[in-house]
């Protein structure tokens, strides 16, 4: 089967297989077909990845079903367990290579993946390794005598993944669903799709069975929508755009009625009091809307700064948001990368331009005339609003770009309503020295996560997910292993002899 050599971090060369992973094995997709894969840093072609096809997708469902059925739902916990912890250590291993693959591809920074994306795959493989040998139900007394309650393997499950942070992603749905003993189909962004390729032959490493992790690229619209559609498909969960989720949904309804997670899109708040601890809020309100170009779910696009800080927060900020040097997301002195696509890159200039035009510019990085950004590859510098009006476009859709709208308040009620007036709903931060004023706001506000003099933090233990139009359904935490479980009641009747 083909393969690419990629240059990673250090300069250190990669190979890495094109085909289709199913069965523990790479092949080509039914007509050959293959899907470009560029390097979002020059533009340039990186590998032609085979494209799954409707009948592709079918036999990796074939696959995840008869290892389903066969071995692995016989699979003890503790095997579980095992397999898992090894890919975790696997990956840790083979960090290096999985973050040089994301910064090549997706343009994340290598020494970024390395700490969030890679790091996080390991913990959360981890995580629910352990989890696999207590997944356990309840007991209780009914009229007739005993019932109890046992969490189920759903059977074949599939992902749905986007291009930012995606092994990360992955690992998110992958090591519940394997714990909980499902067999799962992981769908790669066709964008960002060699990390993929490369856990493929990790998963081989480890020593899980065939079919018990399928690993397929292809678009959307065709290899997307075939697992949305599949009748052997029992759960699908999705981490994409807000638009892509509501399709998933409907076809879901209108197919076998397979059970759905939605991870979508954000608009999050990051709300500033004056008593913060200003240098902390700054820090990261700057890193929550810069970091990775703001191409976040979570990202902290809308900034609520109260009145009497307001001035000396814009000016720092703008000043913390010039601070970069953008480049090659492989070396160490780089600390901006590009967006992920030409297209991407297109729609977050057109925004820039819209909030341009309505001359609310605070921060941008053109010095005498000159950007800092290269001219080549896919980069957008850095860009913040003020003053922005709360029916503006620009504070209420998801840019997924580096772009801030900064707006100012005066009491908390206002902040509150501010935060809140937004159909999305994924996470929020909170910057204050008083606890109870903390724990007053991030009780009002509808998210599904609250940071409180942080941002964006996530941990294997605690879920994640969104609320409104930001999607249901939480990955991590011990309610990722209900989404990958049903239950099943038994009850016995004692009254009989
Ligand atoms: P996208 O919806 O275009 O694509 C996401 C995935 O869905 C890709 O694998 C794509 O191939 C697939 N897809 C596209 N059309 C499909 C279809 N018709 N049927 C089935 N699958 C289809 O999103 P994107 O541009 O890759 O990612 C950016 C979006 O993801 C943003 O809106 C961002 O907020 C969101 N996101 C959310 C989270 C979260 O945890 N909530 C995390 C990361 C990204």
């Amino acid at each position: 089967m083909a393969s690419v050599t990629i240059r990673g971090a250090e300069k250190r060369e990669y190979h890495i297989p094109l085909g289709l992973f199913i069965d523990n094995e790479f092949s080509p997709a039914a007509n050959n077909e293959t899907v470009d894969v560029e390097n979002p840093t020059t533009g340039d072609l990186l590998a032609k990845v085979a494209a799954a096809q409707p009948s592709d997708v079918d036999k990796a469902v074939l696959s995840s079903h008869a290892a389903f059925k066969g071995s692995w739902r016989k699979t003890t916990p503790e095997i579980r367990r095992e397999l898992l912890h090894r890919l975790g250590d696997l990956i840790e291993r083979d960090g290096d290579e999985l973050a040089s693959i994301e910064a090549v591809d997706a343009g994340m920074l290598f020494h970024g993946s390395l700490a969030l994306s890679v790091r996080q795959a390991v913990e959360t493989c981890r995580y629910f390794g352990g989890w696999a040998d207590k997944i356990q139900g309840k007991s209780m007394h009914i009229a007739e005598g005993m019932a109890y309650t046992k969490r189920e393997a759903i059977g074949v499950c599939a992902a749905i993944v986007p291009w930012n942070a995606p092994l990360m992603i992955t690992m998110w749905k992958l090591a519940p669903a394997i714990a909980a003993g499902n067999t799962m189909i992981i769908k790669t962004p066709e964008l960002a799709p060699l990390y993929g390729q490369k856990l493929a032959s990790l998963v081989v490493e480890a020593g899980f069975p065939p079919g018990v992790i399928n690993i397929i690229c292809g678009l959307g619209r065709v290899a997307g929508q075939a697992l949305a559609e599949h009748p052997s498909v029992r759960k699908l969960s999705f981490t994409g755009s807000t638009m892509t989720g509501r399709g998933i949904l409907a076809t879901a309804a209108r197919t076998n009625l397979k059970r759905v997670t939605l991870e979508l899109g954000g608009k999050g708040p990051s709300i500033v009091f004056a008593d913060a601890d200003l240098e902390n809020a700054l820090f990261w309100a700057t890193f929550g809307i810069t970091v990775h170009n703001g191409q976040i779910c979570a990202a902290g696009s809308r900034i609520y700064v109260q009145d009497e800080i307001y001035d000396k927060f814009v000016t720092e900020f703008s000043k913390r948001a010039r601070e970069y040097v953008a480049g090659d997301p492989l070396l160490d002195t780089t600390t901006k990368g590009p967006l992920i696509s030409a297209l991407q890159r297109e729609r977050v200039l057109e925004w820039i331009e819209k909030g341009r035009e309505e001359g609310l510019e605070i921060v941008h990085d053109a010095e005498n005339g000159s950007s800092k950004v290269p001219l080549s590859g896919h980069f957008v510098p850095n860009v913040a609003f003020g003053n922005v009006d709360p029916s503006s476009s620009l504070i209420r859709e998801e840019i997924f770009g580096p772009v801030a709208s900064i707006g100012r308040f005066k009491t908390e009620e206002e902040a509150i309503a501010l935060a809140n007036d937004s159909e999305y709903g994924l996470a929020a931060s909170v910057f204050t020295s008083h606890v109870n004023r903390a724990i007053r706001v991030s009780d009002a506000i509808e998210a599904g996560q609250v940071t409180i003099n942080m941002w964006g933090i996530v941990n294997a233990n605690t879920p994640f997910g969104g609320i409104k139009s930001s999607g249901f359904g939480r990955d991590l935490g011990e309610e990722a292993i209900e989404e990958w479980t049903h239950t099943k009641s038994v009850k016995f009747n004692l009254l009989v002899q």
